[in-house]
């Protein structure tokens, strides 16, 4: 990470970066799976417990098609290969002409699986599940998350980090594309409630990161290069802040990225403190 001295604003995305807990995922996939009809609950247990082994066409890093129920493989959105469900590859001449242009993600057809929260969905929509039950279970696991059942540790030296940054002058904002009441308690037990000059809830990323960015510059008087934005979700957080040139954290925990995809990529943003330690400022 370029030491922290020179930057004024830095921009966090919540989940999969201010916090490393994974265990919802299972319960989000029986949120969906209860909400599947019986007859293809087995399957979809299956093929979930397949794509997250690493033994399934579907996979982290890769998309999925829902409109052509095909798995894609892209490269920053432009399509490198495609397969059937059961794991077929189409041929290069056919990947072409369906895919000629980069992928424009979406939430319902055209899903780009760049975090774990996306594997139940795309196993679930092959199996017919449609957006108001992945809606319900989606919900119902962020209310299991705000529950005293989940517990979460903070990352340990953020929150003194984020404080050494505020009282020099820096600015710091949270924009989580998930709900407003479900992250403001998890920020709570993540000992995080006041530490943001700025909170950006149902941010819509990736469609209008650039646009809350602009905002959020504006708002604190600070030039692109003066600020970094930290996700871990490479479309989302990192792709629409190169362009606008500000510093780029790449959380990639699962190692998704390749070594140009931002100014900086680690396993954690724990990692990405102690560098910042031992670059020797403070
Ligand atoms: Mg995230």
């Amino acid at each position: 990470m370029r030491t922290p001295d020179p930057f004024k604003l830095v921009v966090f995305d919540l989940d999969g970066t201010l916090y490393e807990e994974t265990h919802h995922f299972d319960r989000y996939a029986e949120e969906i799976a209860a909400r599947l009809p019986d007859g293809s609950r087995e399957a979809f247990w299956r093929d979930y417990r397949d794509a997250e082994r690493g033994r399934h066409t579907l996979r982290l890093g890769r998309a999925y098609d829902a409109q052509a129920d095909l798995i894609l493989a892209h490269r920053r959105g432009r399509v490198t290969g495609a397969w059937t469900w059961d794991g077929r590859a189409l041929p290069a001449d056919e990947v072409a002409r369906r895919y000629p242009e980069p992928l424009r993600f979406d939430r319902e057809t055209l899903m780009n699986i760049g975090d774990p929260w996306w594997l139940p969905i795309a196993v679930a929509v092959h199996y017919g599940l449609g957006p108001e039950p992945l809606a319900e279970a989606f919900l119902a696991t962020r209310a299991f998350m705000q529950s005293e059942a989940f517990v979460m540790r903070p990352i340990p030296g953020l929150r003194d980090w984020i404080d050494r940054f505020r009282a020099r002058g820096g600015k710091t904002a949270l924009m989580t594309n998930s709900p407003e009441p479900d992250s403001r308690t998890i920020l709570r037990k993540l000992g995080l409630e006041d530490a943001f000059d700025a909170l950006i809830f149902w941010a819509e990323k990736p469609a209008k990161t650039e646009g809350h960015l602009l905002r959020l510059l504006a708002e604190f008087g600070v030039r692109p290069e003066e600020a970094v934005s930290v996700g871990d979700n490479w479309p989302n957080d990192i792709a629409p802040a190169r362009r606008l040139g500000l510093y780029t954290v790449f959380v990639d925990p699962y190692g998704l990225g390749e070594a140009d995809d931002a100014d900086c990529i680690v396993p954690s943003l724990r990692e990405a403190l102690r560098r910042a330690e031992a670059s020797g400022r403070r």
